[in-house]
């Protein structure tokens, strides 16, 4: 990064870290690499980009712009969220448990469960709403507590600062999944957190194009050990999408803006509404965001007082936001977690934790606010 950039604030370099000046043609915008291979001057020449798996100049520039972002050191990109999730579980080994919050991604769940368990590596799960909750699911062979939060899709909040302090007390290392607030509302290195990582399908890209995922630490070691496992299992996102990604970021503090004052709107629309049983908004219920979020973000999870046919037939009855699983985006999507995106959680698992069958999740887009109300009202009046 150029020193004239290290003062600046968030938006500015949102904006600017990832210009990388190509000196040839004068390009303002960072050109996209696809070569697989560079030229060596000499047999073992790795002074430059040597091969696109190990490194490559649009994905390094977006690496070196999430570093800064997240204020931490390093980052790596990859093919996934999952992928990026993947590279932070292959610090583990056989024998070593794991904490996590059970309010987690269905992904990520699965990836624990169906997965990581063959290979001797166990999970607790604990709300974590109250940090004493990790104290006391920690083992002798804990290795690692997982964090997401907001938590998906109850957007319940854990505070990353008491949470890591435990963690480090106890020697182990603290990751935060901080793909629903994203760096310009929330930054877990500076609350304590080891490491940090991105579904950066969702609002890092910010448009519903691309899929992939990054992994941000401070750490030199842990560094060291991310790079090697990214490397070596060869997840690493391709020249497009990183390019991708590095657009949307440049967008990402007026995105985040007007998601959380459009889901604001929202949610003070849907208080007033009969059918309309319970509401799940970080912040909403009268506690304060714990000041770690800066901003509430842009998504709302509520419940319909109402039977699963008439909850389907409500998700099905919006025209601007569009039924689609994934989040993020710039358009408004609606979900049906029981259906969708959780449904490999098995309902009595799933019901326990809150995801009924008459819950309803939003991600709000940056669309006109009035537009998103009136069209949440029409889907409504077609249920009654
Ligand atoms: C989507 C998502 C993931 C997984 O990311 P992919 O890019 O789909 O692999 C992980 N964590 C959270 C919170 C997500 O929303």
């Amino acid at each position: 990064m150029s020193d004239n950039m290290k003062d600046k604030k968030f938006a500015t370099k949102a904006i600017h870290l990832g210009r990388v000046p190509e000196d040839g043609t004068g390009s303002v915008t960072t050109p996209i690499y696809p070569s697989s291979t560079y030229r060596m001057d000499f047999p073992g020449d790795d002074s430059g980009y040597v091969y696109s798996r190990w490194s490559n100049p649009t994905r390094q520039a977006l690496e070196n712009t999430l570093a800064e972002l997240e204020n931490g050191k390093h980052a790596y990109f990859f093919s996934s969220g999952l992928a990026a999730v993947t590279a932070i579980l292959h610090l583990l080994r056989p024998g070593d448990h794991v904490v996590a919050v059970s309010d987690l991604y269905g992904g990520t769940h699965r990836l624990f469960e169906n997965l990581m368990r063959n290979f001797q590596i166990s999970f607790s799960y604990v709300e974590g709403t109250d940090p004493d909750d990790f104290e006391k699911a920690i083992k002798d062979n804990t290795k690692l507590l997982w964090i997401e939060t907001p938590t998906n899709p109850l957007l319940k909040l854990i505070n990353i600062k008491a949470a890591s302090a435990i963690a480090k007390k106890h020697g182990i290392i603290t990751a935060v999944d901080n793909t629903f607030a994203t760096p310009y509302i929330q930054r877990p290195l500076e609350l304590g957190a080891d490491i940090v990582h991105h579904s950066a399908t969702k609002y890092l890209g910010g448009h519903c194009d691309v899929v992939a995922g990054a992994v941000v630490t401070r750490d030199d070691q842990l560094a060291e050990k991310l790079r090697f496992n990214q490397y070596a299992v060869g997840a690493t996102a391709g020249p497009f999408d990183s390019w991708l990604v590095l657009r949307g970021i440049k967008t990402l503090a007026i995105r985040m803006e007007r998601h959380s004052a459009n889901a604001l709107k929202v949610v003070e629309f849907l208080k007033t509404v009969d059918l309309v049983e319970k509401i799940y908004f970080p912040g909403f219920d009268g506690k304060p965001l714990q000041n770690e979020m800066s901003l509430p973000g842009g998504m709302i999870s509520f419940t319909i007082k109402a039977d699963l046919d008439t909850v389907k037939k409500f998700v099905m009855a919006t025209e601007v936001f569009v039924l689609a699983e994934s989040l993020g985006g710039v358009e408004s999507l609606i979900n049906h977690p029981a259906l969708m995106t959780h449904s490999s959680i098995p309902k009595e698992i799933r019901e326990e934790h809150g995801v009924t069958d008459g819950l309803v999740r939003l991600s709000v887009g940056i669309e006109d606010p009035g537009d998103l109300i009136a069209d949440l009202k029409q889907a409504f009046e077609s249920i009654r």
